[in-house]
């Protein structure tokens, strides 16, 4: 939440976005409440704060009634399809995230969450975008056992056990990895995937897998999505840091024309001065913290 977290869906906003007040405390020790009321440029600041304008030691969410969600995945999508139809394809349900290992030219997995009102039966077109439903659970991590997924199949259940890939009480993603992301506005979804793709070779023998995944866009100064509808290109790496160190050379060349930001909790090569032509309020943000 302090860096700018997100999940996955064209209209699903960071999870900073959720923060409706804070109380922070400053490097003085003195304490303030943010709001929107009180300074909106303060609480734009301060929503993703990468810690720089204080403690957080309390924050009022925006909440919503509890819901059910029920998930499907799909199998072996090719880039191609995704290129040509990439807008649908991520607005096809409340949730999308799309897995590949770069072995080959498409995703090997889309995962697709639908929102279920009480007494719906949902359709799930089977194929799709002339891809096939997995017919057991799987995992987006190769080799990794399904029993840490959520379930899978269209069986519907509260949000929380849907939401996410992984379940609760178990280890999410491989456990033993490195993470990067570089977002993108979502009109660049498809070049920058044709992108990555020429550096495939220097990609797949480090990479654990790959997700993407669009976000809404925000008013939060410092987050990945601040004023334009995004698409997140994850990285989950083997723990390999020269070799991380190096894949993100070639894939951070290969994305500088598309404006990408770096997300703050993962790892990037940005200089500083890059950081600040990829989030153009970062110096405004360091001087509206505490008084
Ligand atoms: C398995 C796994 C899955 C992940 N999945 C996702 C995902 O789906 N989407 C996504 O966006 N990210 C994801 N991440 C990345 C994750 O969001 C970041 O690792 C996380 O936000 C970093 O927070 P931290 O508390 O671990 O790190 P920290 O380094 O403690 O904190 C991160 C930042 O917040 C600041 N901070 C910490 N505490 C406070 C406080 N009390 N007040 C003010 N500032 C504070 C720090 O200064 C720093 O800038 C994932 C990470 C892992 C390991």
């Amino acid at each position: 939440m302090r860096d700018g977290d997100h999940g996955s869906g064209d209209r699903n906003k960071c999870l900073s976005a959720a923060v409706r007040a804070m109380t922070v405390v400053d490097p003085q020790g003195g304490i303030f409440e943010v709001a929107p009321h009180l300074d909106g440029d303060r609480f734009a600041a301060t929503r993703a704060g990468l810690g720089g304008v204080g403690i957080v030691v309390r924050a009022s969410l925006a909440v919503e009634p509890t819901y059910d969600v029920a998930q499907r995945v799909y199998l072996d999508l090719p880039f191609a399809t995704f290129a040509t139809n990439y807008e649908e394809i991520l607005a096809s349900a409340y949730s999308v995230s799309l897995f590949t290992d770069y072995q080959a030219a498409r995703f090997t997995q889309v995962w697709r969450k639908q929102r279920v009102s009480p007494g719906e039966q949902l359709e799930w077109s089977d194929p799709w975008f002339g891809v096939v439903g997995a017919t057991h659970p799987v995992h987006p991590v190769p080799g990794m056992s399904p029993d840490a997924t959520t379930r899978q199949g269209a069986v519907v259940g509260p949000w929380h056990e849907r939401l996410p890939h992984f379940r609760l009480d178990h280890t999410p993603s491989s456990g033993e990895e490195i993470q990067s992301e570089y977002l993108v506005a979502r009109e660049h979804a498809a070049p920058v995937l044709e992108a990555l793709s020429t550096i495939a070779p220097l990609i797949a023998p480090v990479l654990l897998i790959s997700e993407v995944r669009s976000v809404a866009a925000d008013d939060v100064w410092l987050s990945p999505a601040y004023r334009r509808d995004t698409v997140a290109f994850h990285f989950t790496w083997r723990r390999d840091p020269p070799a991380v160190l190096d894949a993100l050379a070639a894939i951070e060349r290969q994305i500088r024309p598309f404006d990408a930001r770096p997300h703050w909790g993962k790892v990037h090569r940005f200089s500083p001065e890059q950081l600040f032509k990829a989030y153009p309020r970062l110096p405004s943000s360091r001087i509206k913290g505490g008084d």
